[in-house]
């Protein structure tokens, strides 16, 4: 097979959506189930909507027009507010979007009455996080104008937590969500169909709390994706960590001083390190680096470590038993290594099991083709 490769178990994602959709589902909250991880990769959101999620998010309109044209049926949320250079494939695309930004609202409005379509607007709200967010006090002036807007329907209002921050989801704070959406339906005489709580950083609040208010919506990437709470990257019980395992090819191995010697200058990436001398270890050099993968992020399933990499060798002092040229090592990835590597036209991306038929869309297995041998 070939490597660099991330191999991709398309069932264990799918028991991981379906634990997550039940759990939430519980207390009546829905899932859409975020794709940036992945790239949008029409062949995991395939498996995701086979297990009975409906609605996808991603944040770039790029990996929705790709899930579209793959031809998946689902309701596509665009996550990240829009660019104004790109509100015409939003309207195209994407059934929803989030947004902050009112001058965004109107050309969204202007683009969808001018193709005689409706555009879907949730307004995402600053809790403290201090990402993306209308500051609640100016809330009901972005709801005012954006209700009277033609080509644009305001249906729901969201916010997001820990991520720029990595401000909690309380109590508190979904509390407070939940009395800025009950007011702003009040006053204006709306249902929202959506009060977003949050992402995969919400799981701890959603089994503590007594009562989920009035949030019925949160958009999970990485609990589906890597099957963990992202407050403490601890696994959510009953979830699988590893339905991705990256692969690389070791190029060299050999017996090395730990300490490099002459003068000691810049690195490939401008940093200067200071090495401990550990005797001669055991180096094993991997056909994988910062092009593919943030090596930070990534652990290897045998007795080692990533003592670091440049752009395309990888640097493992090996512990364990000896490896030979040509041996696979396999790994673990955390979310950043995930994004890179799915991102990286240099890994092979193989879904298993390679039969399992449903997930396997004609469209989608044409696409993946293409894609891949493009790369
Ligand atoms: C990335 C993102 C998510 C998903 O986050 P996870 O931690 O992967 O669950 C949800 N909402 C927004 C706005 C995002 O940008």
């Amino acid at each position: 097979m070939p490597a660099p490769r991330i191999e991709i178990e398309l069932d264990k994602l799918i028991h991981n959506a379906r634990k997550l959709t039940a759990l939430y589902g519980s207390k009546g909250i829905r899932v859409t189930a975020v794709t940036k991880g992945v790239c949008g990769s029409p062949r995991i959101a395939s498996a995701l909507l086979n297990s009975g999620i409906r609605s996808l998010g991603d944040s770039r309109i790029a990996n929705i027009q790709k899930m579209r044209e793959a031809g998946l049926d689902a309701q596509f949320i665009l996550i990240r507010s829009p660019m104004p250079s790109e509100v015409e494939r939003v309207v195209e695309f994407a059934d929803v979007s989030l947004n902050t930004e009112i001058s965004v609202i109107r050309l969204l409005a202007e683009h969808a009455a001018k193709r005689g379509k409706i555009h879907r607007i949730v307004l995402m709200v600053e809790l403290g996080d201090l990402r993306e967010g209308i500051l609640p006090s100016d809330v009901e002036a972005v709801v005012k104008e954006t209700i009277s807007l033609q080509g644009v329907k305001l249906i729901g209002i969201g916010t997001n937590l820990a991520c720029f921050g990595g401000v909690r989801p309380t109590e508190a704070n979904m509390q407070e969500l939940s009395s800025i959406a009950g007011n702003v339906q009040r006053k204006y005489g709306i249902n929202f169909e959506i009060v977003s709580g949050g992402n995969s950083a919400n799981y701890q609040w959603f089994v503590s709390t007594p009562d989920v208010g009035l949030v019925n919506h949160l958009r999970i990437g990485e609990a589906i994706l890597l099957g963990c709470d992202t407050l403490t990257r601890e696994r959510i019980p009953g979830l699988y960590t590893d339905a991705f395992t990256l692969v690389a090819e070791v190029i060299e191995f050999k017996t090395k001083p730990s300490r490099p010697h002459g003068e000691i200058a810049q690195d490939a990436f401008g940093h200067v390190f200071a090495f401990e001398d550990k005797g001669d270890v055991k180096r094993a050099i991997l056909a994988l680096g910062e092009q593919d993968v943030d090596v930070s992020a990534i652990k290897p399933r045998i007795e080692a470590d990533v003592l670091g990499a440049s752009s395309d060798h990888l640097i493992l002092a090996v512990k364990g038993l000896d490896l030979g040229v040509g041996d696979e090592v396999r790994f673990d990835v955390g979310y950043s290594a995930l994004l890179r590597v799915m991102t990286s036209p240099y890994v092979e991306k193989v879904y298993l099991p390679q039969a399992f038929p449903e997930l396997l869309l004609p469209c989608v297995r044409t696409l993946c083709t293409v894609r891949s041998s493009a790369s």
